[in-house]
């Protein structure tokens, strides 16, 4: 009936707008109650989008279990562009609180390179990667903690990520035995170092922190930056970030170069001195002056002179021979997961490139693939 209908109607609408009204109550109450709310939705309102070329061809993180913290060592204008252009981080917060985002929210970030925790290794396919404008022994500008706060609040309820696994980049990254080092190790560099400290810590809200590290524990690793270990698990971290930054020696910078397992023959110099008793394994790759690639037990098949190898030839030790990039053969099949790890080595015209480093939108057909197993 009309009357009943306009009645109903007329009910029905009362109640929506007592309902509503309600509902501004409760969201007043609460955002008047809680300014970390109110502040929160603003902030994360206020995110910029910056678009990475990147996007286009980075796939979807495998999950995400991690959030790694970096600093970018400089605070020139143009880190927030190179970082944007390479796709090295998830989100960049400039010394003003600014909070950009670079990759699409699932997307790979290639920011931690070279990683490993409680065993996995390659940590982007698992982690959002935040890069900081700042220094890893200074704590960054208040501005820039309290838009770290918030977006880190927002990320990891969003993705179930607890405060033992937001973690500065150096706690997770880790070298190949090298010149300095006879081990894989623990403290390749400091990036991120001062979000282990208590103080900083403490100013994102974060409660908790891990107690040790499981791969030294498990014996894959070694420490090789006793000063780091100390602010990351010993009394050094719960001191005053001032305290820090006096205290800081430079660490030894290892170049990637000294990580990747790849060295140059000189004049002089034996295949012994680069592979030992390995020179004839599968697992020895050499990259011969004249553009061929073999295996060592290949060149031992074929008689090769290993005593008197042209300098310049190339070796690397501990590698899987993967074989070329065909269009069928992509280095998606031939390595899976692991295409952009810095231990998978791609070789273009006598050029090596890093899993890493790696342009993943075009990886010419013909390319060699070699990788760690
Ligand atoms: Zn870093």
């Amino acid at each position: 009936m009309p009357d009943g209908t306009m009645r109903d109607d007329f009910d029905n609408s009362l109640r929506m707008d007592r309902r509503g009204f309600i509902m501004r109550i409760v969201a007043g109450a609460l955002v008047a109650a809680c300014p970390l709310f109110a502040k929160e939705a603003e902030a994360s309102s206020r995110i910029i989008d910056i678009r990475s070329p990147k996007r286009r061809t980075r796939p979807r993180r495998a999950s995400t279990r991690f959030i790694i913290l970096h600093t970018t060592e400089s605070v020139s204008p143009g880190t927030l562009d190179t970082i944007a252009r390479r796709g090295t981080a998830s989100y960049v917060i400039d010394q003003g609180g600014k909070t950009y985002r670079i990759m699409s929210r699932t997307q790979v970030s290639i920011g931690a390179g070279r990683s490993m925790w409680n065993g996995l290794t390659n940590l982007d396919n698992h982690a959002i990667n935040i890069e900081v404008l700042g220094y890893h022994d200074r704590l960054p500008s208040p501005p820039q903690l309290a838009s770290l706060r918030n977006l880190l609040s927002s990320l990891m309820r969003s993705y179930g990520v607890s405060s033992r696994r937001v973690i500065p980049h150096s706690q997770v990254a880790y070298g190949r035995p090298n010149r300095w080092h006879r081990r894989s190790h623990r403290g390749r560099k400091r990036c991120g170092m001062i979000f282990a400290t208590a103080t900083a810590r403490k100013h994102l809200g974060l409660s908790s922190k891990p107690g040790y590290d499981p791969d030294l524990r498990a014996r894959r690793l070694v420490v090789a930056d006793d000063y780091l270990h100390d602010v990351l698990y010993g009394k050094i971290g719960d001191l005053e970030p001032a305290v820090i930054t006096a205290q800081a020696t430079p660490a030894i910078q290892e170049s990637e170069d000294e990580d990747l397992a790849v060295r140059t023959l000189e004049t002089g110099q034996t295949v012994w001195e680069y592979a030992g008793d390995e020179y004839a394994q599968e697992t020895t790759i050499y990259l011969l002056s004249d553009g061929r690639i073999r295996r060592g037990d290949e060149l031992l098949l074929e008689n090769f002179d290993f005593q008197s190898i042209p300098q310049g030839t190339r070796i690397a030790v501990g590698y899987v021979y993967g074989g070329y990039v065909t269009k069928e053969r992509t280095p998606y099949s031939i390595v899976g997961k692991n295409w952009n790890n810095p231990d998978t080595l791609y070789i273009t015209d006598g050029k090596i490139l890093t899993g890493d480093e790696v342009r993943d939108e075009k990886i010419p057909v013909g390319t060699v693939l070699l990788f760690r197993r």
